[in-house]
């Protein structure tokens, strides 16, 4: 049975009227409107010019770059350049995470950064644009779901991303070693009530204390992996104060932090909070008030230091890539210069030099499901490379391309042969608008497609 978005519990209404800026009337006419509001973001570090999505004219959203509010919503599935990373589809309050690192964190200046509830990856892929010169760690608990995490970030193609799937208790083994960490904490999910219907029949005061327990459970675990000086970022979709003006009470009395207020504009609509006993800054996004769903988020300055250090064993180096292997690789990419190459089985991967230790350190305390970008696999005197090669900055880009049509480009995204007429020999970069979609190998007659066999467009 299709559950509408207003048949609110009135349990959960109820339990909102204390909230600050919480308005019954306007937060259930809302939810009985059912507005459907999309957002994406873009990869600035692909392309600079708006897409212009769907053939749609866009709207900034106010509080990030380069993310903008879409009239429709497109079928995603269908646009090539979705598929080729130039943009993320993401919930636009959450965005407002950019506002506060900007604020917070100030210039990006090589970061190590740790995005701890990070499926399916739209935090960690603004993260990863915000610090360009940091080190991203997106971490997922749950397995499956780090598969996503993987696809997305590889799709982003920044390079400067390591997916982990590791529960937030192993980062204790990295004691003050992050400069930044963000707590997207699971929680009862009522933000996106507006969006998905279905979840409401999910929600009771239960399981609101139970998701206040284990948010509790989840910092208190992470949190001796922060350094001294460090920025802890804490967000939920809840509207429930137990998830997030509770949490932020707890957080200050648990620990040593510093509240970090940040500014408003006042047509953005958010609406400030101070947590009851400690007066913490928090932010409450109700759809009543802002163009996006419900979503809750605060940041804090650690005051105090973590005591441990993190070693590097010997046994945990990375092994380099031979001369002969690097030279073999410097062919496909851009440049070669910063970039320390490693081996891991056959393949080829590259991280920035300067975050060799630090890769290993993270190799011999979490589980790694990808680090930096994969560049190609060694086979004889060839290399086969990789798709996140094709789909990262690094790749050269006077290699051999082969700009699709837009039916072409879908027809090789489901992995499919295309009609490659007099197209030249060998590898060639699938392109479509500019933009690397993938690998295939033209053949006499014939093409070998590449493109990842899991990540192929299922619908005709
Ligand atoms: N940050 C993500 C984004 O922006 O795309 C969304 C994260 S979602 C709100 C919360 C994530 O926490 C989910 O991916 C979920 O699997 C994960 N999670 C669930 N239980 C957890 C736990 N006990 N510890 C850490 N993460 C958990």
């Amino acid at each position: 049975m299709q559950t509408l978005a207003e048949n609110l519990p009135i349990a959960f209404v109820n339990s909102l009227e204390h909230c600050a800026g919480f308005d019954r009337t306007a937060f259930e006419a809302v939810h009985k409107a059912g507005e459907k509001v999309t957002s994406v973001r873009l990869n600035t570090a692909k392309t600079q010019v708006p897409a212009n999505i769907g053939g749609q004219e866009l709207s900034p959203v106010p509080w990030c770059p380069g993310a903008y509010y879409l009239a429709q919503r497109p079928s995603f599935t269908f646009d090539p350049l979705f598929h080729a990373g130039t943009y993320y589809v993401q919930e636009a309050s959450s965005m407002f995470l950019w506002s506060v690192l900007s604020q917070v964190a100030g210039e990006p200046g090589g970061e190590r950064v740790l995005d701890l509830c990070a499926a399916p990856g739209g935090k960690s892929t603004l993260l990863a644009s915000y610090f360009h010169n940091g080190l991203v760690v997106a971490n997922e608990v749950i397995r499956t779901r780090s598969n996503v995490l993987v696809e997305n970030s590889t799709k982003w193609g920044t390079g400067n991303m390591v997916v982990t799937n590791n529960d937030p208790s192993h980062f204790q083994a990295l004691p003050g070693y992050f400069d930044v960490m963000v707590v997207d904490a699971p929680c009862s999910g009522s933000g996106l009530f507006r969006k998905d219907p279905e979840a409401i029949s999910e929600w009771s005061e239960d399981n609101v204390t139970l998701c206040s327990q284990r948010q509790q459970r989840i910092l208190a675990d992470v949190y001796p992996a922060l350094k001294e000086g460090g920025l802890l970022i804490y967000s939920t979709c809840s509207y429930s104060s137990e998830e997030d003006e509770e949490i932020l009470d707890w957080l200050m009395k648990e620990f040593a932090l510093e509240s970090c207020p940040v500014t408003l504009q006042p047509d953005w609509g958010i609406v400030p909070v101070s947590s009851p006993e400690k007066k913490a800054a928090g932010y409450r996004f109700y759809p009543d008030k802002v163009k996006g769903e419900g979503f809750f988020i605060a940041a804090f300055r650690k005051k105090e230091h973590s005591s441990g250090t993190v070693f590097v064993k010997k046994n945990t180096l990375l092994s380099p890539a031979t001369k002969q292997e690097a030279v073999m690789v410097a062919g496909w990419l851009q440049q070669s210069e910063g970039l320390f190459l490693f081996k891991q089985k056959e393949t080829i991967i590259a991280v920035q030099e300067k975050w060799r230790d630090d890769i290993a350190a993270l190799q011999q305390t979490l589980h790694i499901r990808k680090a930096g970008v994969a560049i190609g696999e060694i086979k004889g005197k060839d290399l086969v490379p990789d798709h996140a090669l094709a789909l990262s900055l690094l790749v050269k880009k006077d290699l051999q391309v082969w700009e699709f049509s837009k039916e072409n480009a879908l027809q090789y995204l489901r992995r499919k042969d295309v009609d490659m007429g007099e197209a030249p020999k060998g590898w060639t970069l699938a392109r479509y608008e500019g933009v690397n979609l993938g690998w295939m190998k033209v053949l006499p007659g014939r093409m070998n497609n590449y493109y990842p066999v899991e990540w192929r467009i299922l619908k005709d």
